[in-house]
């Protein structure tokens, strides 16, 4: 943690007369959550219909209910107002993403506006499009790194309930419910902090996880009952989803969200997949456990990345194409997997 960049960002601030902040494509609990708690924060500098949250397409409905969420501007439904924002701000934060890739239609605009781009995010290898870059590849999420700038900035008494249920959201769900990424003692020192300001953690999960819709229950069924695939030698399980079966169960944004993780808790398997067509393309999530690297395995194979245990990519190919393509590397990189599946034994 540097505080240093933490100053200068303060700094910036201070100074600023209109902020966007940018969030990557895809939105998840952590994109929302940490641009939400910033949104919030912002409040105590400049007034609040000069900060807007921009996000590139839809998000799951199961964030919907956040405070503040209504004021964010989806690109895909209003061009205008966003590249009106993006032209006439003097400050970007860009928050949980290392590369502008990753904010696909958003990507042309970022590159000419003349506000200076601040990248706070937990991803590794950030790319150099932006002035200041506050990157700390050990925090659990980038609404942990948001808590520790708010409180470097602002001290403990700018936190208020609506950060802190913003917050709380990113953290959970990056961590699985604090199942991974989150051995750090510090994280629950941020957690703690949250708590003390008022919000309900248990109905908080099940505002994020107990709201299913039935089609989204059935589709999980059909991934874990017709459409997984195990292959034990090398310790590797996938599900894949054609464009058909998304249509069968009335296919919602978000609602393959956590269905990768469920292969993981196959006794043995080390490295799990879900492949879904989607937009005449294939997106492809992956998970793994210990030393095996998807974010290496990713940036090799499929264009993408993310971090060691958690990253993704695309594939601009069919979906049997894309699925031997993937059974190939993982042939190919079959002893590394091997020395992750030791690790368990
Ligand atoms: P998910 O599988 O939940 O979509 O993504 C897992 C992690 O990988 C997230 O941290 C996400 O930011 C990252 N990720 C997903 N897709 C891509 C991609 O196409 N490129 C890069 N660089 N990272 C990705
Ligand atoms: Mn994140």
């Amino acid at each position: 943690m540097n505080y240093q960049i933490i100053a200068n960002i303060g700094e910036r601030v201070k100074l600023a007369k209109n902020i966007v902040i940018v969030t990557h494509s895809n939105p998840d609990g952590d994109a929302i959550g940490s641009s939400l708690g910033l949104f919030h924060f912002l409040q105590s500098f400049i007034p609040l219909s000069n900060v807007k949250v921009v996000v590139p397409n839809e998000f799951p409905s199961f964030l919907k209910w956040l405070p503040g969420v209504e004021q964010i501007l989806i690109y895909d439904n209003s061009k205008i107002e966003v590249e009106d924002l993006l032209a006439n701000c003097d400050l970007c934060f860009c928050l949980d993403f290392n590369s502008l890739k990753r904010i696909d239609n958003l990507h042309p605009l970022l590159l000419t506006i003349a506000a200076p781009k601040i990248l706070i995010d937990h991803h590794p290898q950030p790319d150099n499009d932006f002035e200041i870059v506050l990157s700390c590849v050990d925090f659990s999420s980038t609404s942990e790194l948001i808590y520790a700038v708010i409180t470097k900035i602002g001290g403990q008494e700018k936190l208020d309930i609506n950060i802190a249920s913003c917050l709380y959201v990113g953290i959970m769900t990056d961590t699985g419910s604090f199942s991974y990424a989150s051995n750090r003692p510090e994280l629950y020192t941020a957690v703690s902090e949250l708590i003390k300001r008022g919000i309900d953690v248990d109905f908080i999960h099940r505002k994020v996880y107990d709201t299913y819709s039935e089609t989204r229950m059935r589709l999980l069924g059909y991934c874990l009952s017709s459409s997984l695939v195990v292959l034990q030698n090398t310790h590797t399980a996938y599900i894949y989803l054609s464009k058909e079966d998304l249509k069968n169960f009335d296919y919602q944004n978000g609602d393959t969200e956590g269905v990768v993780n469920y292969p993981l808790s196959i006794q043995g398997v080390v490295l799990a997949a879900l492949f879904t067509e989607k937009d005449g393309k294939i997106r492809i999530s992956l998970r793994s456990k210990g030393k095996f690297n998807v974010n290496e395995f990713s940036r090799k194979y499929l264009n993408g990345g993310g971090h060691k245990n958690a990253a993704g990519g695309t594939l601009y190919s069919t979906l049997s194409e894309a699925v031997k393509l993937f059974e190939d590397s993982v042939l190919e990189n079959s002893s590394l997997i091997n020395e992750a599946f030791l690790q368990y034994e």
